[in-house]
């Protein structure tokens, strides 16, 4: 694989072009040229000499989108293809107030949960910051938007891989995704979703990068949630909740708990309350996630009624709660459905 060009910050293009003995200002061009999100090979502003060397050295499309699922609501599901033919995936959600991408960090995962596709076949590799930041720059123009008027307005980590098992390019992308040269999306409307690394969480609340950190957690105790989430036999609950303080500590933002609800496994009243225990006080929010279905995965997710019920016992506590609008369930929304399917090893479950 060539270098990306995405993965360099304005300090580094002006390197670069230092390095090929142009003028200074083509650094600017340049950090312009890669915000909008094209190919280098139609940076028509440059030289075709200039891009005829950049494209010696750099992949022209380093994240291409390979296809697209469009759902009733509206919702867009990507197969994006990198250099190297991995296959990764995205969504964009479109709501009220703006449009909101979910971006993958990894190909595939190491983290093996039980009820996701991502982790069926483990860690292929890590993605580059660049790697991450294209499928935004691709998106972004493919919706019509630009760096000034951008169609993403709201970034979400919770595509495929884990982001803190990833963390320096994971940190990079959020520098560069921020940065007041490119896409300028404020830190406030990016999530990041881990499954509670906690050393890396202690980490994230010392960059001064104040994302909203969310956490899966689908479990409420340590016992339950090794079940379904290998990572709980690193790090225990407590752990992670002492994490989740320091990060509000550090960035005055509030948490987030990720929690799908699976039948016969977390979702019964016992478990509402003892979660209502845990968070009781705590400047945090609930997600209830209905579970997406994985083939392979023998997990069911528990009806409407059932998360309505949940969601009751949570709010009668004092918890804050919402139930997640299921948005593109029918296109295979959960993660990494559509490259599993692709791949040959799953069909994105229709609804
Ligand atoms: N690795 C990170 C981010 C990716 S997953 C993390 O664990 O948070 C984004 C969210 O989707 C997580 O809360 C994850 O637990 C959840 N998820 C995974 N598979 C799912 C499925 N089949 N149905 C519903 N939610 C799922």
């Amino acid at each position: 694989m060539k270098e990306i060009l995405q993965d360099r910050n304005a300090e580094e293009l002006a390197a670069l072009m230092a390095e090929l003995g142009e003028p200074r200002y083509r650094a600017g061009q340049l950090a312009r040229a890669i915000a909008r999100g094209g190919r280098i090979s139609e940076f028509t502003e440059l030289s075709r000499a200039l891009r005829e060397r950049l494209l010696a050295r750099f992949e022209d499309e380093p994240v291409r989108i390979a296809e697209v699922l469009t759902a009733a609501d509206g919702t867009e599901k990507y197969l994006f293809s990198l250099a190297d033919g991995d296959l990764i995936e995205g969504v964009l959600m479109r709501y009220k107030y703006g449009n909101t991408q979910c971006v993958s960090t990894q190909v595939g995962c190491r983290m093996n949960c039980a009820f996701c596709a991502s982790g069926l076949n483990g860690l292929v590799r890590d993605l580059s910051a660049g790697e991450i930041l294209a499928q935004v720059l691709a998106v972004n123009a493919r919706a019509g938007g630009t760096p000034a008027k951008r169609a993403v307005t709201n970034l979400v980590l919770m595509g495929s891989g884990e982001p803190l098992d990833n963390y320096e390019n994971v940190v990079k992308f959020l520098r560069l995704v921020t940065a007041e040269g490119g896409l300028n999306i404020s830190p406030r409307n990016i999530s990041l979703s881990t499954c509670g690394i906690v050393p890396k969480m202690i980490a994230l609340a010392e960059e001064g990068l104040p994302v909203n950190l969310t956490v899966s957690l689908h479990a409420v105790t340590d016992e339950e949630r090794a079940r379904t989430m290998p990572v709980a036999k690193a790090y225990s609950i407590a752990e992670i909740l002492k994490a989740c303080s320091y990060y509000f500590e550090k960035t005055g933002r509030r948490y987030i708990f990720e929690y799908a609800l699976i039948e016969g496994e977390n979702a019964d009243r016992e478990h509402a309350e003892k979660l209502a225990a845990l968070l009781k006080g705590r400047p945090c929010h609930v997600n209830l996630i209905r579970l997406n279905e994985v083939k392979e995965r023998a997990l069911t997710g528990t009806d409407e009624k059932a998360a309505y019920r949940f969601l009751g016992e949570l709010e009668k506590r004092g918890i804050s709660a919402t139930l997640r609008r299921r948005t593109g369930a029918e296109i295979g929304g959960a993660c990494g459905q559509l490259r599993a399917a692709r791949l040959g090893k799953s069909g994105a479950d229709a609804e």
